[in-house]
């Protein structure tokens, strides 16, 4: 099963499907037992439908989503809890 540092290292991939199918699901069992991690996953997937639906008629800043993303891996580095 894969741990907090390579789940949240894959929290990307796994939002665009492009995991291979057993790290998939080694990550799926890991937020079977992972509040925190869990936790990160849905906000992650939330944040990404809110920008979409926003970003839908302007154009992304460059480099904005890796800061954002930056942010919260350090968020969720410092105390593990992202809530
Ligand atoms: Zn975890």
């Amino acid at each position: 099963m894969a741990d907090c540092a390579e789940t949240i290292r894959e929290l990307e991939a796994f939002l665009d499907s492009e995991l291979a199918p057993e790290v998939r699901a080694g990550i799926q069992a890991h937020l079977g037992g992972c509040n925190d991690c869990l936790q990160a996953f849905d906000f992650h997937a939330e944040l990404r439908t809110v920008i979409s639906e926003k970003c839908r008629n302007d154009e992304m800043p460059a480099g904005l989503m890796s800061r954002i993303e930056l942010c919260f891996n350090e968020d969720f580095d410092g105390d593990g809890d992202i809530g």
